[in-house]
């Protein structure tokens, strides 16, 4: 069971609505934050306290209404292949088309939970016009209307049970870290698994249990052990190549969710770009670590300062989070790729750093009576004890007296007290606070 929802179907009948109206609400302010622009097509949902990776197909579509049967199919075989749940939009107000039967074809051939959402389900009148769709013969419908809303929560409720909850972790067995290499097309991501991998693949074993597409390679040598997951996939390139796009970020997305520590690869010639930084942000949102890995270095022409250079354009894109690791490679000169290796495993040991209480405390208590948030409508704002949640990630809970007064700058910087005392170098930190 995994976390990520994919919404299919044909084009027109609501799917990128639908989208917005899951994830709008949550994304809007955590992006603004960031200052890194939404991207429509894939994003983060919350309900009853599950979170999600949402995926619009549809934002994937190719620049025209008239979209051919085959590409449709295609989108949806992939979407079924990488995705945990499907939602499958159909249009009340227009019937049943053959590309809605086209879609539920293979819809029905699918091992994964699959939701026949009705879309435009505006008014009462359309609820029994909705029945028809039965006859796609996928179970259940879900009338909502994506406009304003109706019928939503319910979808989300029956959702929601197949999303996983998130559990505490327990320490006792020593995990071994999964390391995701993630980027754009042609930055030199599988050049780069290749190199470490090597004549190595022999000794590879899956974890067990995984399904037929597994995609943890195990890495154990030169005193290192870690699991790699790959986003390249088992695909043939050329059975997609209309696709690329979507299935490049179908396995991104799937490679973010199942790794500890994303080491997100840069082509050194191009800079950070917007489809970088929206990566970073699903990595920083799924609180996983990040290492950032600026390839091809050995194209770029260099002086004393470029390394310098580079890194400081590298943190103004990505702030207000730049606590990460900035390594520079070039796979075909065999440069500095251990070394960005060990820098993920030290990220990864950064995230799974646990500060006791005492310990936390002692050192920000102090801070914060020496600079207290700033009072609200002449109410005093007190922070009376912290702990850290033990999520596996670095989150900690603020107990304070008015949880409702504490705003973003003084979040920021708790945060980089934090940080400035503790090491989370590479790992997005959440902070709470908490009625006490
Ligand atoms: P997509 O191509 O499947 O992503 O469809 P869109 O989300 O772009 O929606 C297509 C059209 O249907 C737009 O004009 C929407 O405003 C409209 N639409 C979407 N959801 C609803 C709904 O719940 N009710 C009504 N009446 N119109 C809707
Ligand atoms: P991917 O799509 O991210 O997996 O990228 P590939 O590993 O397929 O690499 C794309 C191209 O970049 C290939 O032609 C590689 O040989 C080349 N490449 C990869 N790493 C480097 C590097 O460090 N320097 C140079 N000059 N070329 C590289």
């Amino acid at each position: 069971m995994g976390r990520i929802v994919a919404i299919i179907g044909r084009p027109n009948v609501g799917k990128s609505t639908l989208f917005n109206r899951i994830t709008e609400t949550r994304d809007a302010i955590v992006d603004e934050e960031a200052g890194v622009t939404r991207d429509r097509h894939y994003g983060k949902g919350e309900w009853c306290g599950k979170e999600f990776t949402l995926i619009d197909t549809g934002g994937f579509s190719f620049g025209s209404d008239d979209v051919f049967e085959d590409e449709i199919r295609n989108q949806v075989t992939i979407a079924m292949e990488e995705a945990d749940i499907l939602l499958f939009v159909v249009d009340v107000t227009m019937g049943i088309t053959d590309l809605d039967e086209a879609v539920a074809d293979l819809a029905r051939r699918s091992k994964k939970p699959v939701f026949v959402v009705v879309n435009k389900v505006d008014n009462n009148e359309r609820i029994s016009e909705a029945s028809i769709f039965y006859s796609l013969g996928l179970g259940e419908l879900y009338c909502i209307s994506s406009i304003n809303g109706s019928g939503t929560g319910e979808l989300l409720d029956d959702l929601t049970k197949h999303i996983p909850e998130e559990v505490e972790e327990t320490e006792e067995e020593e995990r071994v870290p999964k390391i995701a290499v993630v980027g754009r097309p042609n930055v030199g991501k599988s050049s780069f698994v290749n190199a470490l991998l090597g004549k190595e693949r022999n000794i590879v074993t899956p974890i067990a249990g995984t399904t037929r597409d597994t995609i943890h390679t195990r890495y154990k040598a030169f005193g290192h052990d870690f699991y790699l997951v790959d986003t390249a996939g088992l695909r043939k390139k050329g059975k997609v190549h209309e696709d690329i796009e979507f299935y490049s970020v179908m396995r991104t997305v799937k490679a973010i969710e199942n790794c500890d520590v994303c080491v997100l690869m840069l082509d050194a010639k191009d800079g950070i770009e917007s489809q970088d930084l929206n990566i970073l942000w699903l990595a920083l949102r799924n609180h996983r670590g990040v290492v950032i890995v600026v390839n091809k270095w050995d194209t770029v022409e260099k002086d004393t300062n470029s390394t310098k250079k580079f890194t400081e354009l590298v943190y103004d894109k990505i702030a207000p989070f730049k606590d990460v690791p900035i390594i520079f490679t070039s796979v075909t000169e065999k440069q500095r790729l251990l070394k960005a290796i060990e820098t993920a495993i030290m990220v990864y040991e950064n995230r799974k750093r646990n500060i006791a209480t005492r310990k936390l405390n002692d050192v920000l208590l102090p801070i914060i009576q020496d600079y207290p948030p700033p009072s609200i409508k002449g109410k005093y704002l007190k922070v009376k004890y912290i702990t850290q949640l033990k999520l596996g990630y670095p989150a900690f809970v603020f107990f304070c007296n008015l949880p409702q007064y504490f705003k973003d700058p003084y979040r920021r910087f708790l945060e980089n007290q934090i940080r400035k005392h503790f090491d989370f170098h590479g790992s997005p930190i959440s902070i709470f606070f908490r009625q006490k």
